[in-house]
């Protein structure tokens, strides 16, 4: 069942076109009022079948309420795909609060409020959910929820957690790079590759230091203009962000908000290869495949972002992070074949990272 009426209002990507619906297939969509906040905020559970549904929580400034509903649902099914391919005994779900106004005016009484609202949706699902960090939140509003739920991943070492997941996306981002240049070019190496990142909050700002790190250079932008600071510290380039999708470049990366690629944007890009941490990069499916008839190789978003899950599944299993580092290089194995299917069956590389996930999802179903 699509719920496209859930989208009719929503522009939430950062182009501002709208989203396109949402396939409703979720075990549970809880929509709430904040008792306290007089905020909506939102949960969907989309799969618990190979285990509780851990994916952050998102506050962000939508267009409506549906709009976040819309998000929630689609990044939910996002976070099921993501567990499965990475091998992790984690189902898929995600939370969102929508925000009365720009998360960073919002004064701490308020967003605490909020935050103990949302803690007290997660509660009431007893474990189906597992909360963590996402856009516009971190590691103190994680300890803020747990003071009222003890379903949270993802809190600072010193409270017992696997801590902020940020570093562990970038350095699996960075591993999904270093795979798709061997696959365009022959050979992974990051020096004097010409990179664009397009955000530098949580992920993207460590991830522009590690690639400036590994040699690349840099382009960056984002539309939070203190950021520029960091722009001038790894002496990269700074656009404006409506330029970031035109600028010729061997690699771009997405680390702001999803549904930036629709097929008018996807036809504008100079790029070789587009891997970002994003979620939902894609406005729709179908991108894919005009991005492949471009000759643009798509790292699938839910692949190359799963550094983060990866760490913070620590708090559910117990590993330490010598395992999760371990598991984190690794997405540039299977980033590696996930590419090599889609070669030797002339799909897509977003339909054999599809595949690899749902393989694993019907093997639990049948055992
Ligand atoms: P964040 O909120 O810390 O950073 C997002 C940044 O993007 C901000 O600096 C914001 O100003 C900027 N931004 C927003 N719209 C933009 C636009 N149109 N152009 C340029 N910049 C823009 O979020 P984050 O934690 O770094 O996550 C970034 C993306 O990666 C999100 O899509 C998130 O869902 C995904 N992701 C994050 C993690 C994680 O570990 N944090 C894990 C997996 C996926």
């Amino acid at each position: 069942m699509k719920v496209a009426q859930l989208t009719d209002a929503t522009t939430l990507s950062p182009t501002g076109r709208a989203a396109p619906a949402v396939e409703l297939d979720h075990e549970n969509l809880v929509v709430r009022r904040g008792p306290r906040s007089g905020a909506q905020m939102a949960v969907a559970v989309h799969s618990t079948v190979l285990g509780p549904a851990l994916g952050g929580l998102r506050l962000w400034r939508y267009d409506s309420p549906m709009a976040g509903v819309a998000d929630v649902l689609r990044l939910a099914h996002g976070m099921t795909l993501k567990a499965a391919a990475a091998g992790l005994d984690l189902g898929g779900g995600k939370g969102v609060i929508c925000a009365p106004g720009l998360t960073r005016s919002l004064s701490w009484a308020y967003r605490r409020e909020m935050l103990i609202d949302f803690a007290e949706l997660v509660e009431s699902l007893d474990g189906a959910y597992i909360t963590a960090e996402d856009v516009g939140t971190g590691t103190e509003d994680m300890v803020a929820l747990a003071e009222h739920t003890s379903h949270v991943a993802g809190l600072p070492a010193e409270h017992g957690g696997s801590g902020d997941p940020s570093p562990f996306t970038a350095m699996g981002v960075e591993a999904a790079i270093r795979a798709c240049v061997e696959e365009t070019r022959g050979d992974r190496e990051l020096r004097g590759l010409g990179v664009v990142v397009v955000g530098l909050g949580h992920v993207g700002a460590r991830l522009a230091m590690r690639l400036a790190a590994a040699g690349a250079r840099l382009t960056v932008t984002d539309i939070d203009p203190r950021k520029r600071a960091l722009a001038t510290r790894l002496d990269a380039r700074w656009i404006e962000s409506e330029a970031a999708l035109g600028i010729r470049c061997d690699v771009l990366v997405p680390c702001a908000l999803g549904g930036i690629l629709d097929q008018r944007s996807a036809a504008s890009l100079r790029t070789e290869v587009v891997c970002g941490a994003a979620n939902n990069q894609l406005a729709t499916d179908a991108v894919a495949a005009d991005l492949a008839a471009r000759g643009v190789l798509y790292a699938p978003d839910f692949i190359v972002n799963s550094g983060g899950l990866i760490n913070c599944y620590r708090d559910v299993s117990g590993a330490d992070e010598d395992w999760a580092r371990d598991a984190v290089m690794g997405i540039e194995t299977t980033m590696s074949r996930v590419f090599a299917t889609a070669r030797q069956r002339g799909i897509t590389p977003l339909a054999a990272a599809r595949e690899l996930a749902i393989e694993r999802l019907d093997a639990a179903v049948r055992n």
